[in-house]
């Protein structure tokens, strides 16, 4: 009943190319689509391929997406030809199943990347294919929402945030997160973070933004803005709060990097290392996460993203 409404929308998890796609009946009828884009799904009757159109297109004429069953066992195939090509590299080797799983293991961090040292993987058991969305109608009595700020490498969006609020607090406000880490010098208890401890362990530090002061933000008729890192979006993403999401990630110029070695990129104190390290966590986090974003905010310097944030 709700197909022949025909209100079905969904965010696409995962790029398509009809032209790449071998299965496809035919190629010009396909829709290529982009991680993140939304589809209005016109017609799911087919078990195989939905027809679809793309939100924000100028052609009005639906064309056919795989279905999220086809897509799942397309992936799932992909993945048993390819365990098929892993053992096949392996048994002459005659390894054990052990040393196997540990070569994927060792596969996982070597995903791990400068900067991104406690930040854990996006769960790499899920299937990212489609997630059905409705669209947002803010009504003249909705509440501000929520916007999560994630960033890569380099995006500094903590002083975003901060002075965001600082310019305008009547309209923005902060969910105050608690911390484990020791508070540095220039930062003030209960403004960048409640510094608390952690009983009994060492090394590794905790943070978290307790629900309940994001609604407490809310409640006052407040943009609620937090920074965190990406892997909270699985807890933040709700119906309830229905966040915007800013993924934060440094401009890199082909100049910049030119300029490497020539006193203006020294002056800035940045080097060559540097620059492949952001270009890195930038490509990570899209990678991980850049379905989740709605908005990627390409910060050049700390004015014209403060703008552009606003
Ligand atoms: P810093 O120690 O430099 O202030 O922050 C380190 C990282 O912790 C930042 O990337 C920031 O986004 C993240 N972070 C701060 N508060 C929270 C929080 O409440 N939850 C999560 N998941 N990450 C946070």
């Amino acid at each position: 009943d709700r197909l022949r409404e025909s209100r079905v929308y969904l965010r696409a998890l995962f790029e398509y190319t009809p032209y790449d796609d071998k299965a496809t009946p035919c190629q010009e009828a396909g829709l290529p689509f982009k991680r993140g884009d939304i589809l209005q799904v016109v017609s799911q009757e087919d078990a195989t391929w939905w027809q679809a159109k793309k939100v924000g297109d100028s052609n009005l004429r639906a064309a056919l997406i795989p279905s999220a069953q086809f897509q799942e066992r397309s992936v799932l195939l992909s993945l048993i030809i390819l365990c098929i090509v892993c053992l096949q590299a392996f048994f002459p080797l005659s390894l054990s199943t052990a040393s196997l799983r540990r070569s994927f293991r060792l596969k996982k961090d070597r995903q791990a990347l400068p900067g991104d040292g406690h930040a854990p993987e996006a769960d790499q058991t899920d299937f990212l294919i489609y997630e059905e969305v409705t669209q947002y109608l803010p009504r003249p009595d909705e509440k501000p929402r929520l916007i999560v700020l994630i960033g890569s490498l380099g995006a500094r969006i903590s002083e975003l945030k901060q002075k965001v609020i600082a310019e305008n607090p009547r309209r923005y406000g902060l969910a105050v997160p608690h911390t484990t880490r020791a508070r540095r010098s220039q930062e003030r208890e209960g403004v960048e973070y409640h510094f608390i401890s952690k009983n009994g362990e060492y090394k590794d530090n905790l943070y978290g933004t307790s629900l309940e002061s994001i609604h407490r933000v809310l409640a006052h008729n407040k943009v609620c803005l937090v920074d965190v890192q990406p892997e909270a979006l699985k807890t933040l993403r709700t119906a309830e709060f229905q966040p915007y999401v800013i993924f934060v990630r440094p401009r890199i110029f082909d100049s910049q990097r030119k300029l490497f070695g020539s006193s203006s990129s020294l002056a800035a104190g940045i080097t060559e290392d540097d620059l492949m390290d952001m270009q890195q966590s930038a490509e990570h986090m899209d990678e991980c996460y850049g379905h989740w974003v709605d908005y990627v905010l390409l910060k050049e310097d700390s004015v014209s993203a403060l703008i552009e944030l606003q």
